[in-house]
């Protein structure tokens, strides 16, 4: 995908870059793997199919290409006029016949990375703003793309797992999602613990926490809302008193 270079040299925007271009080349391995027919099978999240997903993919790159265009140029470039605009766009493009939303993927993918190599390496620093209102340098729209492609590849019900995701990408999203939680203040009690690591999240404060550790993949897997499967819980307390070990629902997340 890559016939030129990227213009940037920092190594480390390097290496995200390279995280970045795996997770979308993933991504488009689960795809490709799926026939035209099992496009219209569920994904995992709820009341979307795979199209739904591979739309979503298609749109999030053209907007994420919009705010690299932003830096770029310095004209102001949304990532999307509203969150209405967006849903509606994925749930049109889900509408999209095979080979165009197959088009979308790959296409927008290019754009995105063609206006990533071609960036100059001060424009990285130009400030831009996300769909939630944040401003952030042009360095983060690295990141929001991998964990949106990586995260998605497993959602596509295609075999791709947890497991899958690169560590750095795992420990960065926990951050990310525990972070949304602290702020929002919906951590209160909870503790989060990966085993076999000294990477604690959530309320470290709490003298009675409820504890929910397991290894990385399955606690991401259980923070993003997908599924407590391979992670267990203590000091939850039931309706009784007594105590279950009953894993409980993460916080929302987005
Ligand atoms: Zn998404």
């Amino acid at each position: 995908m890559v016939a030129r270079t990227d213009r940037t040299t920092d190594p480390e925007l390097l290496q995200a870059l390279l995280q970045a271009r795996r997770g979308t080349a993933f991504f488009a391995r689960k795809l490709n793997e799926l026939s035209d027919a099992q496009l219209d099978g569920e994904s995992l999240l709820p009341g979307w199919t795979r199209r739904h997903i591979t739309a979503h993919i298609g749109y999030n790159a053209r907007a994420i290409a919009r705010l690299v265009e932003w830096a770029a140029t310095g004209v102001e470039t949304p990532m999307y006029a509203s969150t209405s605009v967006r849903d509606h766009e994925i749930n049109f493009g889900a509408t999209l016949s095979p080979i165009a939303l197959r088009h979308l993927f790959d296409h927008s993918a290019v754009h995105l990375n063609v206006e990533w190599r071609d960036l100059p390496e001060d424009g990285w620093h130009h400030k831009v703003r996300t769909i939630q209102g944040r401003e952030v340098p042009a360095t983060e729209t690295v990141w929001m793309r991998t964990r949106e492609v990586w995260m998605h590849a497993v959602d596509l019900a295609n075999g791709a797992t947890f497991n899958d995701i690169p560590a750095p990408v795992l420990e960065r999203l926990l951050e990310d999602i525990t972070g949304a939680w602290k702020a929002r203040g919906t951590d209160a009690g909870l503790l989060i613990k990966v085993t076999g690591t000294d990477l604690t999240f959530g309320d470290t404060t709490s003298a009675s926490p409820v504890v929910v550790s397991g290894p990385l993949a399955a606690v991401v897997e259980w923070a993003a809302g997908r599924g407590a499967h391979g992670v267990t819980a203590t000091g939850v307390a039931a309706h009784g008193g007594a105590a279950t070990n009953e894993v409980p629902a993460a916080p929302k997340w987005i």
